[in-house]
């Protein structure tokens, strides 16, 4: 498929600034790497020291399509009482300390050693199961579909063939601007050239929401209600990349731009889940 090179405009950055701050960051990281948890010396490229890795609180059994923490991976009452427009959500981490304050530094500081770090915990989580799916799709379709099916039998009908996108959250060019780069970007490139899975940065964020963290799961809803908007041509496969899911209320709204924009099938990968909506 065709990816219009314009698109990258939908997520404006200032390139100079995260440049800048990414060499500064580098520079010191490379000098003198640490543990950025306990300060314990570690490799360049990690981060975090072993021990501080294996401590990270990883996702316990969760509902498959939202990830809220579950007994026994159930579906949660919220995903039964009314359908998402996503068919799963992939998170690696819960999204309480330390990750809340990695995500901060990441986030906040241009520690993009963190960003991969996160991805690398999200990859060793899911990545053999998505190569294990992709590749019974392959044996059967002679193509990629990178969204999780059941297990399809030679005499089930297949499903059409269809090209699976990551496609990056975007923050307001306000925020990009002042961090000079996007957190969702930032991983979903390092997701994307991991997987082999094509990148379009198909979302524009038509305006600023309010701050999130002081409404209610209604209102956040509502607050988000029509801000994103998918405007160029997607295929029906989207993986869409977050760094957190808190309420959904993100998600819901970037899956509806997708959904007018013509996807079918939306999975949503984000390194991290709060324990609570
Ligand atoms: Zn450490
Ligand atoms: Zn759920």
């Amino acid at each position: 498929m065709h990816i219009p090179h314009t698109s990258k405009a939908l997520y404006p950055q200032n390139i100079q600034r995260g440049f800048i701050r990414q060499v500064i960051h580098c520079a010191t990281a490379l000098l003198d790497p640490k543990c950025q948890l306990c300060s314990e010396a570690c490799t360049y490229r990690s981060a975090l020291c072993s021990a501080c890795l294996m401590q990270l609180p990883h996702m316990p059994q969760c509902c498959p399509v939202c990830a809220l923490p579950t007994p026994h991976g159930n579906h949660c009452g919220d995903c039964l009482r009314k359908p998402k427009p996503y068919q799963r959500t992939r998170c690696a981490l819960l999204y309480e300390n330390p990750v809340s304050y990695l995500m901060r530094s990441f986030k906040n500081h241009s520690q993009w050693d963190i960003g991969r770090m996160f991805c690398e915990q999200w990859l060793n989580q899911h990545q053999h199961q998505h190569q294990h799916q992709h590749q019974h799709q392959q044996n059967i379709n002679g193509d990629l579909v990178t969204k999780p099916v059941t297990p399809v039998t030679p005499v089930t009908p297949v499903t059409p063939v269809t090209q699976a996108i990551i496609v990056p959250v975007p923050s307001h060019p306000k925020h990009s601007a002042k961090r000079g780069y996007t957190p969702s970007v930032v991983l979903a490139q390092h997701l994307s050239r991991s997987l082999n899975i094509p990148l379009q940065y198909a979302l524009k964020a038509n305006r600023e929401p309010k701050q999130q963290k002081a409404l209610c799961r209604k209102q956040r809803l509502q607050n988000l209600h029509n801000v994103f908007e998918a405007p160029y041509p997607i295929p029906q496969t989207i993986i869409l990349v977050d760094d957190v899911v808190t309420s959904c209320a993100t998600a819901i709204a970037a899956s509806h731009a997708l959904q007018k924009a013509g996807a079918k099938n939306i999975e949503v990968w984000a390194i991290a889940r709060t324990p609570l909506t």
